[in-house]
């Protein structure tokens, strides 16, 4: 864990070097004047050796302690050469979150946080399934611009972007607290936390590659996976771009009328345009696409609604993950009951579309997209 007096010891107000992070709070009492070595990837840390004067060979020793060692500090980088590791700890940090809540849920499956920001801004992060097949669900953004009526983050609305080392910060979280309870280190993300990570695709991007390179955290990139809530150019550019992440795109909706009742921005990308872009993803990366579908009471959950999916599917290679609706305050549909959903999965079946039913998990602690930050709000009233 970060100790954070060492760590605002190490700060040097005088020496801003850069701080993206501040805008929205520039007086917060975390403020961060340095560097975050989280928000570089490999290539970006070598160029910033180059142009300090040193080798940039450097990088694979400090990645090592990141990622590897995974230091609270840059003070303790003593292996490198006095002159570096001076200008390490003058310019650089290496901020993670701190938990400001900490849930468990009853199933004993899935821990929940929220978790603040230097900014004090909060997001959060959840831990699902420990026994060796720990996932880690991140954000990618405090609050979200798309405003879907049925997520909790949606109707917090949007303050402000993570950036790569915000989003790399939530995984190198939850890996430490599965190293000190003993369980194999982290093994699988889903970027499906607060945030559209396709809003945000620079700073996604950057920390997927940082996951995923052999000096980094070293994660298969097919044990990542990508939520969008169907952000055309984002996936047109992920197919281009050629990472090998899993892509998970949220549908809710067999017609334009239906999903835009839900998702305010499939105004924008309508369902032949959504279409278009993931064939051309499932041709381009040779991978299928999971579609997600909110199941909601007598919304989008009839039998007539099952086989117009059924029929829109039918020309992309698709796996359909089904999940009840997670109540939330600000929206006043029910899940699917039982039934309904297994004939709904029955209908998918007959076009030999694949399935799965998905119970967020932990309900009782508010383990839906955005809740806890909304109970938390409710309680001290801090955003
Ligand atoms: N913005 C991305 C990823 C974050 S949301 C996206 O929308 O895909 C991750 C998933 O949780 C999405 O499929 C979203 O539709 C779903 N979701 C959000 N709120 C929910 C709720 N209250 N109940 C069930 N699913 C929810
Ligand atoms: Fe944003 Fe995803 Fe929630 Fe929609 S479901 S508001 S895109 S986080």
């Amino acid at each position: 864990m970060v100790n954070w007096q060492e760590y605002t010891s190490l700060l040097r107000p005088a020496k801003i070097l850069i701080c993206t992070l501040c805008r929205a709070r520039p007086l917060g009492y975390n403020h961060l004047p340095m560097l975050n070595l989280y928000d570089l990837n490999y290539p970006a840390l070598e160029n910033l050796l180059q142009t300090w004067g040193f080798s940039p060979y450097h990088a694979g020793r400090i990645w090592a302690y990141l990622y590897q060692e995974q230091v609270d500090t840059v003070a303790v980088m003593t292996d490198l050469r006095r002159d570096l590791q001076d200008r390490l700890v003058q310019d650089t940090a290496v901020p993670l979150p701190h938990t400001r809540l900490d849930t468990h849920s009853s199933d004993g499956f899935t821990r929940k946080f929220l978790l603040a920001l230097a900014d004090g801004q909060t997001i959060e992060t959840v831990l699902m399934g420990f026994k060796g097949r720990a996932t880690a669900c991140v954000s990618t953004q405090v609050g979200c611009a798309m405003g879907c009526v049925f997520c909790a983050t949606g109707q917090m609305g949007f303050t402000r972007h993570l950036s790569a080392g915000e989003i790399v910060g939530q995984v190198l979280f939850v890996d430490r607290l599965l190293q000190e309870t003993s369980q194999p280190r982290l093994r699988n993300i889903v970027l499906m936390g607060m945030g559209e990570p396709l809003h945000n695709y620079e700073a996604t991007m950057t920390a997927v590659d940082i996951l995923t390179h052999p000096k980094g955290m070293a994660i298969a990139p097919r044990h990542i996976t990508l939520s969008t809530v169907g952000v055309v150019p984002g996936i047109i550019r992920l197919a281009d771009e050629g990472r090998q992440v899993r892509l998970a795109v949220s549908l809710h909706g067999a017609t334009d009328a239906e999903r835009q009742a839900l998702v305010p921005p499939a105004r924008r990308w309508p369902l032949a345009e959504l279409l278009d872009a993931c064939r051309y993803y499932t041709q381009k990366r040779k991978r299928h696409i999971f579609f997600e579908w909110t199941l909601i009471e007598d919304k989008n959950d009839a039998p007539e609604q099952a086989h117009a999916l059924g029929q829109l599917l039918q020309t992309i290679p698709a796996h359909v993950n089904l999940i009840p609706l997670n109540p939330t305050p600000g929206y006043d549909g029910l899940p699917t009951a039982r039934p309904s959903v297994k004939q709904f999965q029955a209908i998918l079946t007959q076009y030999g579309i694949p399935s799965t039913v998905r119970q967020r998990r932990g309900i009782d602690i508010a383990a839906g997209c955005g809740q806890l930050k909304v109970s938390d709000i409710q309680v001290s009233g801090v955003k």
